[in-house]
């Protein structure tokens, strides 16, 4: 039965819970919160399957009360990365060998221990350690990550089931999908669980082994997650959690002969760095490394006169100030025109003054804080200097605070200048720009919404003339990875939208699709012939 080639089941999207007032699922995540807050969670990293403490402790507190502590993690070193990567290449025979339907079954399993008595634990570690409201948090470490797991699942399949079309009588052709030979360097980023669940188990899915290094501001969830995996039934050393400096981590494995792969998701300097260093150690390594890495952005959304005015206020709302604008896709820079402008502002205003801010535990919040001092320091650094600029206006917000938490109001900024500074670099926090343009300057508006940022991640367009909307999608064609027509950047689906964009914003491979977990495989060309030639000469050397 070994080799059977087995169908695994239909997959469909995780539904997302409601957490309405007097649901179970909200007493359920209610009773895991107060229980994770009434003690402090000792974190080890996890290396062949081991849990590996050290000397060196980093305590952890919830973004939005700074004056809690949440537990502390275990800090590691070289060393760490060394055996982490020992522990990878050990596993990996074994794991590799596993039929795939085996290896699907364990990530399958994980979705379903997720979807169920993993849930709440989930979700009160990432409202807690990333300051998320409870149903940002649903649609992330709940909703997406099972998603992830369960199509990932599904797209192997149809990568197994891909052979050669032709085999003529007497040849047999096959590929065979092997994982990279080596191991994967997986780096994740701090603002979604999923993101980091996904960064580790799609290339492993594919029959890698995995060395992962999370941010430090996301291991309280880390460790929910490989407690999951561990319990669905992942071997030791498939995938091994370190928590050590990225430059650290990196010195080591990017001068290891086995280095196969970079799985990344974080800013684009960072990532423009590996690659550099990677491609300065390249007669290092046994094969070319794939490196994937989903990057920065700077999402627009462009409205058309022909717009309705409170459907694109409430994607802005939405879209650039949930989850505090820390998504890769949020809105943050907006092209309204003149004769739609004030009805925007004025429903946007509204939305904005019945939003409150604060703890993650109080349900009511809509806004939470930023993830850290960092952050904090640089998403007001551009807000100071808006408010000294004659040259543009804060219309909301503007306020912020760090003496509870890293609180920083939702923020709009009216910049008359299309190239104001925060209208072209990523921020990575609630600070929308908005530039009004002449009605009848759309079309050259388009153009300067290609051309202001060097990111093409995610942007919207908002008309109801079909003509307007053929018009934006041809010139805005290489402006973003995701696109949307009437609806906010944010909020793709597994399934649905595969994410990911190019120019600085990524390699675009698509998370969640089987592009990416393509790039986890090298595909080997069997060709078996059951009736080989005995004699060199072909027909035509044959005398007339
Ligand atoms: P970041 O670049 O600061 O960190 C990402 C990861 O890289 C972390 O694990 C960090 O520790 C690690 N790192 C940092 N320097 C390193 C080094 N020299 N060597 C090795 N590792 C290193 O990003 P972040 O603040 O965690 O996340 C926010 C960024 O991620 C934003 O730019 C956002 O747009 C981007 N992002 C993109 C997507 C996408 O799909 N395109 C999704 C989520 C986030």
């Amino acid at each position: 039965m070994a080799n059977a080639f087995f169908k695994i089941p239909t997959v469909s999207n995780e539904p997302i819970l409601s957490y309405a007032p007097g649901s179970p699922e909200k007493l359920e995540v209610k009773k895991v919160l107060k229980q994770l807050k009434s003690k402090t969670t000792d974190i080890p990293m996890v290396i062949g399957g081991k849990r590996v403490k050290t000397k060196e402790t980093v305590s952890i507190h919830p973004p939005h009360e700074l004056s809690h502590t949440l537990g502390q993690f275990h800090k590691g070193n070289a060393t760490h990365v060394k055996k982490a990567i020992d522990a990878a290449l050990k596993a990996k025979p074994a794991w590799e060998a596993m039929p795939w339907e085996d290896r699907a079954a364990i990530f399958l399993k994980a979705a379903d221990l997720l979807s169920g008595p993993y849930r709440a634990r989930m979700n009160a570690a990432t409202m807690l350690c990333q300051s998320k409201n409870i149903f940002q948090a649903e649609v992330d470490c709940v909703a997406e990550y099972c998603d992830f797991l369960r199509f990932n699942a599904k797209f192997a399949e149809e990568i197994y089931a891909q052979q050669p079309p032709v085999s003529p009588k007497g040849i047999w052709n096959r590929l065979d999908y092997r994982p990279l030979e080596g191991f994967i360097f997986a780096i994740s980023p701090f603002n979604f669980t999923s993101i980091a669940g996904n960064l580790s188990c799609a290339p492993a899915l594919m029959g890698n082994t995995v060395v992962w290094k999370p941010a430090e501001t996301q291991i309280y969830s880390a460790i929910v997650i490989m407690d999951l995996l561990e319990e669905a039934g992942l071997p030791p050393g498939v995938i091994n959690l370190i928590y050590v400096d990225g430059p650290e981590a990196g010195d080591v494995i990017f001068n290891h002969k086995e280095f196969a792969g970079l799985h990344f998701t974080g800013s684009t300097g960072v990532f423009q760095s590996l690659w550099n260093t990677i491609s300065k150690n390249l007669p290092k390594y046994r094969s070319y490394p794939r490196i994937v890495g989903e990057t920065g952005g700077k999402d627009f959304v462009i409205a058309h006169k022909s717009a309705d005015a409170k459907i694109v206020a409430t994607a802005l709302v939405r879209g650039a100030f949930e989850y505090q604008g820390q998504k890769c896709s949020a809105a943050s820079r907006a092209y309204i025109p003149k004769s739609l402008w004030k009805k925007v502002q004025k429903f946007m205003l509204a939305d904005l003054d019945s939003m409150t801010m604060g703890t993650t535990e109080d349900f009511r919040n809509f806004i939470n804080a930023v993830i850290d001092k960092k952050s904090y320091e640089n998403i007001t650094k551009y807000i100071k200097q808006a408010k000294k600029d004659p040259k543009v206006e804060i219309i909301a917000g503007g306020e912020f605070s760090k003496s509870e938490g890293y609180f920083i109001e939702p923020t709009v900024i009216v910049a008359q200048d299309p190239k104001y500074r925060t209208m072209c670099e990523e921020i990575f926090g609630p600070v929308l720009t908005i530039h009004v343009y002449p009605d009848a300057q759309f079309e050259k508006t388009l153009d300067l919404v290609d051309s202001t940022s060097p990111y093409a991640l995610t942007g919207a367009i908002f008309a109801k003339e079909r003509s307007v909307i053929n018009l934006a999608n041809e010139k805005l064609k290489n402006a973003a990875g995701n696109y949307y027509i009437n609806d906010k950047p944010t909020g793709a689906v597994v399934g649905q939208q595969p994410f990911g964009g190019a120019r600085a914003s990524g390699t675009n491979d698509k998370a969640g699709s089987i592009l990416n977990l393509l790039r986890w495989v090298s595909p080997r060309t069997i060709k078996e012939n059951f009736n080989p030639p005995s004699d060199y000469r072909y027909a035509f050397l044959a005398e007339e």
